[in-house]
Order: structure tokens, then sequence, then C-alpha cells
């Protein structure tokens, strides 16, 4: 049945203005994943927070369906309308404010992340969560997929940081939830419920943030490894070995070899991994940890390990590891990434499948990411003209989903399920589990407006 477009964009005219409206726009089809394009029917950008009820008001009235969009960067296509409807695009809403006394910042949902994190760093605060993206992602978007970044390692997720939010239901409704004090344990967790909902819940419109003391200083160590196994033995020497990392990054021989050949890092023809080692704090001590975590790599059988100390050398090396997504897509024509997340017993196990995968299927697979969470990104690598190849790119993957699970993992630790991963989502989940989450989505959303669809798979 078509959706009464016209009649809703008219009401929206008239009871917002005709500002809100924003044009034709082609980024709006699509996210930074392999979905779509998916061309809206209607894309509307608030500039203030009661505006957002009363446009979910008028989708709810004419069960229009609609996604609410930050910036865009994520990878399943959660953000997308691809039921013809509307994108609810935050990006406007960008008032910050740090609430330096009471360790707490409060974000609109279109802040930028690094945003918060240089304002908090300005005051002497700290805000971890750090996705590779944090240059363009939003705080909004970071709390609907629970975003992860290297410093999850130490300090934990998007979630972790989550005291309260401003919410409006799919009915419009605007709700606080959650806490503005550092512990709070009042009625049910609402606040934990919406993180990581990927916008099928309600939109987020606020959020406060707990910030912690800035650690006094960070040192980056990079070792390099013949293989795999033995970066991964690494990791969990560090990790039992008297270092407390605050980020723990890996990357495969693969990764490893396009980042020697293109020069941007200097690291051994033998080398076959890589990890990076971020150890924080303060300055009395760090000397020590230093030493042990290049200890426990050599131990493991490093080949070379050097410490960066000053912040040039440092941002560099965070600057290539933040790159190394966008560094393969720009070496094959297709990449089809993947974010599994495994116990961290496993890691070994989902690394070496992870290049099996690619041999089975006669396909390039470069992984990498945050070997201190177990959580991996694989790359399925590939030129489309190649023979067969988007069957065995979908079994590859279908197959890595299988593995992860089999592993006692999971589909996703970061980017979430959206439209990409919903057909594994059985995998994973039962459908009792599936059931109780769409109840719940039915009391947040009773006409199924807000992303619909999305991460749960149709009957
Ligand atoms: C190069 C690169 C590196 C990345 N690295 C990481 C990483 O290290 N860790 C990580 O976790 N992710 C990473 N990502 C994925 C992505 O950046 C994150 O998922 C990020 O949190 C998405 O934020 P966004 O503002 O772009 O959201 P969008 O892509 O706009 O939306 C993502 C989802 O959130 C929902 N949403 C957005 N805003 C709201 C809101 N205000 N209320 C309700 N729902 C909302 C959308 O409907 C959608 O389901 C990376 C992406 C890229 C391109």
């Amino acid at each position: 049945m078509a959706l009464p477009l016209d009649d809703l964009r008219e009401r929206v005219r008239a009871a917002l203005g005709p500002d809100i409206l924003v044009a034709d726009d082609p980024r709006y089809a699509r996210d930074d994943g392999a979905e779509g394009p998916f061309p809206p029917g209607l894309v509307v950008r608030p500039t203030a927070t009661d505006q957002v009820g009363e446009l979910v008001r008028l989708c709810h009235d004419l069960a229009v369906p609609l996604s609410p969009r930050g910036a865009g960067t994520g990878t399943v296509g959660g953000c997308l309308a691809d039921h013809g409807g509307v994108v609810l695009d935050l990006a406007a809403l960008t008032s910050l404010e740090i609430d330096e006394r009471s360790l707490l910042a409060e974000a609109q949902p279109g802040v930028i992340n690094a945003d918060l994190q240089a304002a908090a760093e300005a005051r002497g605060l700290f805000y971890p969560p750090d996705p590779a993206s944090l240059k363009k992602c939003s705080l909004g978007g970071n709390v609907a997929t629970n975003a992860g970044g290297p410093r999850a390692c130490k300090y934990g997720v998007t979630g972790n940081f989550v005291l309260g939010l401003d919410v409006v239901t799919g009915t419009g409704q605007a709700l606080r939830v959650g806490h503005r004090s550092i512990k709070g344990v009042t009625g049910y967790n609402l606040a934990g419920l919406l993180v990581g909902s990927e916008g099928t819940l309600g939109v987020i419109t606020g959020c406060t943030f707990r910030l912690l003391p800035l650690p006094a200083c960070a040192v980056t160590l990079l070792a390099s490894f013949a293989d795999e196994a033995a970066a991964c033995a690494a990791v969990h020497a560090c990790q039992t070995g008297g270092v407390v990392p605050a980020a723990l990054e890996f990357a495969d021989r693969v990764c490893t070899r396009v980042l020697r050949e293109s020069g941007a890092l200097a690291t051994p023809p033998e080398a076959g991994a890589l990890l990076w080692v971020e150890i924080d704090g303060d300055t009395a001590g760090l000397d020590a940890s230093i030493r042990r975590a290049a200890d426990r790599c050599r131990e493991a059988g490093a080949l070379t390990v050097d410490v960066a100390e000053d912040p040039a050398t440092r941002a560099r090396l965070w600057d290539v590891r933040r790159a190394l997504s966008h560094t393969l897509r720009a070496l094959w024509p297709r990449k089809v990434s993947e974010d599994v997340a495994v116990p961290l017993s496993k890691l070994p196990a989902l690394t070496a499948a992870a290049r099996e995968l690619g041999q089975r299927h006669g396909l390039d697979i470069a992984s990498f990411g945050h070997a201190g969470d177990g959580n991996l990104h694989v790359n399925v690598l590939y030129d489309p003209a190649a023979p067969d190849v988007v069957r065995r790119v979908d079994h590859a993957v279908a197959d890595l989903f299988k593995i992860t699970v089999d592993l006692g993992g999971t589909l996703s630790g970061e980017h979430g399920i959206g439209i990409s991963k919903r057909q594994f989502m059985p995998l994973e989940q039962s459908a009792p589990l599936r059931n109780l989450q769409l109840d719940l989505k039915r009391a947040w959303d009773p006409r199924n407006i807000l992303n619909p669809g999305k991460i749960f798979p149709p009957d």
C-alpha cells in the first residue's frame, strides 16, 4: 500500500514550518555499509528537540515508517528508509554542556563523538568510548548502536557511560529515562534497554553521559609478530600478566602486508601480524607498565616492539589503525565487513577460521580489530567481476557467522544487526527470545513505525 507521504508532508509543513523539510539528497539513501540505495520518501531535519515529538506523532497518526539518522556512518543499513518512509536527520541537534563538578556531559544526539572528547579533555575530564569513526559519528548513533572502540578494552562501551536519556517513543511521547547521579537503580533500567536498540524503540533526543578524570599520560606500543597465533598469545599474556591495557588492537597478515607495502608502517618483511598496545594512567608506574607489556609481547614471540611516547607519533600510529577499514576499501573494488565477537579464549580460533574461510571460498579476507574484547572485523575483499563471486562471498559470510556462534560468540560486537544481519539472527537467538523483544517493541512503538523490520527477521 502506498504511504500517505503527500498528506504527511503537508501536515509537517503546517505544524513545523517548511524549513524542517530537506530537499532530495542522495546521501540519505546510503550509510557506510553495502545496503541500498534506499531513497527516502521524506527527509526531516529538526533544529529543536520538541519538533521530534511532533514529527513522530504525525508519523504515528498516518502509520508512516521513520528511520532516525545520526551521521550515517553505520554499516548495517540501520538508518536507511528501506520502507520508503521518513528519514529523521538529527545532525542539527548539537548542544553540549559539561558539568565539571558532577563529572557529567549533557549532549543532544547530533554532537560528534570527537567533539565531546575534546570538550571533556579541555576540562581535564575523559569520555573514553572511541569508535574508529569518532571524527564523524554522532552520539545519538553511538547510543543507538552501543558503539565501542579500542578503549573499550579497559573502559567499556558507550552503554557503560550512559546514565540517562531523553527519548521520544513511537507514539510521539517524550520521556526521560535513567538518572543524572552516577548510581541509580530506581525502576527498570530503561536507558540500558534503549542503548543498542538501533532506533527501533524510540528516538534519542538527549543523553547524559558519565565522564572520568583524564589519565595523566598514555603510551602506545606497536609490536609485530610472525603470525596471528603469536599475536593472540601476546594478547592473553598481557591481560593475565600484570598489564592493564587501555587498548589492544590486532591486525592479521593481509593488513600487515598492506600497511608495510603502502609505507604506512615500517615493519619487518617476515611480520604476519601486529598489535597496538595502549597503556594509560599516572606518570608514576607507567615505565614499569610499558616494560611489562613489552616483555609479555617478546615472550609471546614479538619480532619488534616499538614504544611511542610523544603525542605526534602516537597519533600517527592510531590514525593508521583507524584508517585500516578505508585503506582496505581503497585497494579492493568491494569490501564486506563483519564485526563478530567471541570469548577471549576463542580469539586464536576465530582468526584462524577467518583465514581458512578465505582459502575455502577462494577470497581475500583481512581481519583486524579489538583483540582485547575478542571483537574482530573480518573483511571479505573481492572484485564483483570475478566469476561466481557474490555466491562465494555470501557463503563465506554465512560460514563466519555459524563458526562464531559455535565458538560461543555473537554476530555483532558493535555495529549492530540493522538490515544486513537480520537473516542470521535465528543462529544466535531463539524464536521465544525474538518474540519477547518484539513484545517490548510493541509497548514502545505500537504502530511499528520506528525502523520497522530491522534487527528481527520476519517469520
Ligand atoms: C570507518 C568506520 C569505522 C568505524 N568504527 C567503529 C568502531 O570502532 N566501533 C563501533 O562501534 N562502530 C564503528 N563504526 C560504525 C559506526 O560509526 C557506529 O555504529 C556509530 O555509532 C554510528 O553512528 P552514526 O551517528 O553514524 O549513526 P547512523 O549510522 O546514522 O545510525 C546508526 C543506527 O542508529 C540509529 N540512530 C541514530 N541516531 C539515533 C537517535 N538519535 N535515536 C535513535 N536511533 C538513532 C539509526 O536509526 C541506525 O539504526 C565505524 C564506521 C566506519 C565507517
